[in-house]
């Protein structure tokens, strides 16, 4: 079906304590391609007792893997990234099959996921602890860090590989082992990558990767007491219920939520560049990712400028399947998300938003929608609120500055801002008025492994990538040494 050069990628099976198994029940679920609906694979539909299995193997590896040095962990973990890399354009492949984003896309998340991978397993080997300058003459004081044992990971399916990476790569690092339920709908790109773990030679139990019924498996992930971290990646609304779950054994967390990022291009902006930026910002996996602008506020000086040059751009982006050459905007993942895309443009249109470009579903049918532009986009509108997870751009108008920054912040969410304004005081003004946990300043892309990605307020907690990422998988131990 799919033609890779390494037809060992894929796998359709889980892989618990290092063996390929069926789920109990023997049953299956199909894993489609957004783009036609074709099944292209199917994995086991796994419950409750696999998952039991799982965090018992991840249990026992615990002991050897954490005695590992960093450098020793470090060396699979880097054996892992560059399989991954000697691999991309088959996981490039898997990934575009199963959640339609174009394959260059596709090709740079394999990239991108690989260098979490590469990061973390350098960064291990400086997880220093600190000597404080002790108040007593006959005590030292003295702290380490150590992994913080076993961790659950939970992951959605709009970057299938990425947001596993920037899980695991830590995790492990620490020496931390790990149980993953990946989302239903890329479930192939988890398994990929937990095949080329084994080939790197990380030992059974430390990852394994259930697929199977969400709330079956993520119930035994939250209630166990062996589990002492949930790492999450996905809706505010599960988060939530997650965050519930593991309040009874007191777990960390690491919840990586929804977002409605801004966009607020000022008078000073250059305003090529904030096109730019908009376009890299919204249209980047057809406008499916957290930190994709929701909202663009743009100051009435250049409102009309930017609108016409925002909709020559988006209508020179080409849809299609995202196999095929040149194609920049894929299909949505399902039939819900197009109908959410839908409803929010019909909800502003009634209420006198324009459409400046596209507008609605795409001829191709399917789950296409137009890339398009919304002008004259009021705070009334659902658009103003929720997260749209399309591509669709609406443009708010603003006079001031203070006006920018309010509506910027009049949001339940705080993950990803963007301004451009090319005016240095107005700059450190505005970053430190966003209540965001990321801000763009002139650029409309800000993720990397060495910089820390995260949200406030309902967008979540705990940061992920740089060396700050390494320490959510760590815990604190403080020696008191007296008697000297
Ligand atoms: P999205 O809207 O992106 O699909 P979700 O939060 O629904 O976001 O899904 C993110 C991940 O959370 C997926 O792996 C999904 O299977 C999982 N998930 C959804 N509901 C639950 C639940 N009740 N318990 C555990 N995991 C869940």
């Amino acid at each position: 079906m799919l033609n890779l050069k390494d037809p060992g990628l894929l796998r359709q099976a889980c892989y618990i304590d290092g063996h390929w198994v069926a789920a109990d029940s023997g049953e299956h679920f199909p894993v489609t391609d957004p783009a036609d609906g074709r099944v292209i694979a199917s994995v086991p539909r796994a419950g409750a007792a696999e998952t039991e299995r799982a965090i018992a193997a991840a249990e026992k590896a615990l002991p050897a893997w954490r005695a590992c040095t960093a450098a020793e962990r470090a060396r699979i973990l880097r054996r892992w990234y560059e399989l991954m890399l000697a691999h991309q354009d088959d996981l490039a492949l898997i990934m575009t099959a199963e959640q339609g984003k174009p394959l260059a896309e596709a090709k740079g998340e394999i990239a991108y996921a690989a260098a979490y991978l590469e990061w973390f397993a350098e960064e291990a080997k400086r997880a220093y602890g600190d000597v404080i300058p002790s108040p007593f003459a006959d005590r030292r004081i003295v702290v380490t860090k150590e992994p913080v044992g076993v961790c659950a990971a939970i992951t959605p399916w709009n970057f299938p590989s990425a947001m596993i990476t920037r899980k695991a790569g830590p995790a492990l690092a620490a020496g931390c082992t790990m149980i993953l339920k990946p989302a239903e709908q890329t479930p192939l790109s988890a398994l990929a990558l937990a095949e080329l773990a084994e080939r790197a030679g990380v030992p059974a139990g430390v990852f394994s990767v259930v697929t199977g019924n969400a709330r079956a498996i993520g119930g035994v992930l939250t209630a166990s007491p062996v589990v002492r971290k949930l790492t999450f990646t996905g809706s505010t609304e599960v988060g939530r219920l997650l965050m519930q779950q593991c309040a009874p054994t007191i777990k960390k967390l690491s919840l990586e939520l929804g977002g409605n990022a801004p966009f607020i291009v000022f008078d000073d902006a250059d305003l090529d560049a904030a096109v730019a930026g908009a376009m890299a910002s919204k249209y980047r996996n057809a406008g499916q990712t957290c930190v994709c602008s929701n909202r663009f506020l743009v100051q009435e000086g250049v409102y009309q400028a930017f609108a016409d040059k925002l909709a020559t751009a988006v209508a020179a982006l080409k849809v299609g399947k995202g196999t095929e050459e040149g194609v920049t905007q894929g299909p949505l993942i399902d039939e819900a998300a197009i109908a959410k895309v839908e409803s929010l443009v019909a909800d502003a249109v009634g209420k006198g938003a324009q459409v400046a470009s596209g507008g609605s579903r795409h001829a191709l049918g399917g789950t296409w929608f137009q890339p398009t532009v919304l002008t004259d986009v009021t705070p009334d509108m659902a658009v103003a609120k929720e997260e749209i997870f399309g591509p669709v751009a609406p443009l708010f108008r603003f006079r001031t500055e203070e006006e920018a920054v309010a509506m910027a912040n009049d949001t339940e969410f705080g993950l990803a801002a963007y301004f451009y304004s090319r005016d240095i005081g107005r700059v450190w003004r505005v970053s430190g008025q966003l209540e965001y946990g990321m801000v763009g300043i002139n650029t409309g892309l800000i993720s990397t492994e060495v910089a820390p990605f995260g949200g406030v307020k309902n967008s979540g907690l705990g940061r992920e990538g740089s060396h700050h990422g390494l320490d959510e998988y760590m815990e604190l131990k403080y020696l008191s040494m007296g008697g000297l």
